[in-house]
């Protein structure tokens, strides 16, 4: 059965892909004069999800003409590097996370800062996770900045927003006459999945981008995962009031986190990072439905955004800064 459109566009289809087991990752592709995949997934995303999609409306990888990454982590442009040995396709993505798919080493160092450099774990399983589904380095064949426009010809113009926090370089491609952006995971709500916590690297950047994106003409949000808000409907695609809330809560839950850490710090101050992320921690647990990895005693996952908000509060170098 062909894959159907969406309603925005009759041009405009969504792949939803399993990534990592238990998680999902939207993709989405605009059959224009220029064939646009927005983002690759991880590096079995294009054999096992794009290119049955593709076939289904008559299409092969082949016919794909530019991969647009929402940004550089691993489940957006991990298939990059499988698709590009297949394909001529030319890579889009926003200059300042270039270095994340150039090096996959300097990747890796940027995002695990925090667990590696700071808390000393031993990360020997999530690094071979990571190589799993990044098969490789991936070009960049036109570095985006804030506000141009990628023409994919005819009346499809997608306008670049900039919107920093989540990585450096993360963007939402806002296709402004349908009003729809494609956002990646630049909108974090309470994080991407039950039990998870907002993941960002910059704490006042991400504000920002969240101020400045509740500032624009969108009337339907495009997310990478479903991301959880105040509201218990789970889609990636949030319409009219709740894509307006998903960004409202969005605001809300860093500022908390913020006031959380700036107490902590307070309470903890000259005695380092882990003392006050832990009593942060506890603070929020009372308000947000993440849970604890009993290991650390921090949100499960990555306390790159408790270490966000501690370096900018503190001004101690982040190491991780680019
Ligand atoms: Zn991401």
């Amino acid at each position: 059965m062909a894959l159907a459109s969406m309603p925005q566009d009759p041009r405009l289809f969504r792949i939803t892909a399993i990534w990592n087991w238990d998680s999902i990752v939207e993709l989405f592709f605009i059959n224009g004069p220029t064939r646009a995949l927005i983002d690759t997934g991880a590096s079995y995303t294009p054999r096992e999800f794009v290119e049955p999609a593709l076939r289904s409306l008559g299409l092969e990888l082949t016919d794909i003409d530019v991969i647009l990454n929402t940004h550089g982590h691993q489940d957006h442009m991990g298939g990059n590097h499988a698709l590009l040995n297949q394909i001529n396709a030319q890579v889009y993505m926003h200059r300042e996370d270039a270095f994340l798919v150039a090096d996959l080493e300097a990747h890796m160092e940027y995002i695990w800062h925090a667990d590696k450099r700071v808390l000393g774990q031993d990360l020997s399983a999530r690094r071979a996770q990571f190589l799993h589904t990044v098969t490789g380095p991936s070009a960049v064949h036109r570095k985006l900045e804030d506000n141009e426009i990628v023409d994919l010809g005819d009346d499809i113009q997608l306008r670049v927003v900039h919107l920093p926090g989540h990585s450096p370089g993360s963007i939402a491609y806002h296709w402004e006459e349908k009003k729809i952006a494609f956002a990646g995971d630049a909108v974090q709500g309470y994080g991407s999945k039950p039990g998870t916590f907002p993941l960002y690297y910059t704490a006042r950047g991400y504000e920002r981008s969240m101020q400045k994106l509740a500032s624009l003409q969108i009337e339907t949000l495009a997310l990478a995962h479903r991301y959880l808000w105040t509201q218990d409907a789970r889609d990636a695609l949030r319409s009219g009031k709740a894509a307006e809330q998903t960004v409202q809560d969005s605001i809300a839950v860093t500022r908390m986190i913020h006031q959380s850490v700036r107490e902590a710090l307070k309470a903890h101050a000259g005695a380092g990072f882990l003392p006050v992320a832990l009593a942060a921690t506890q603070t929020l647990a009372a308000a947000l439905p993440f849970t604890i990895e009993p290991r650390t005693g921090l949100p499960t996952g990555l306390p790159a955004t408790l270490y966000a908000h501690y370096t900018e509060l503190t001004g101690e170098s982040g190491g991780a800064a680019s």
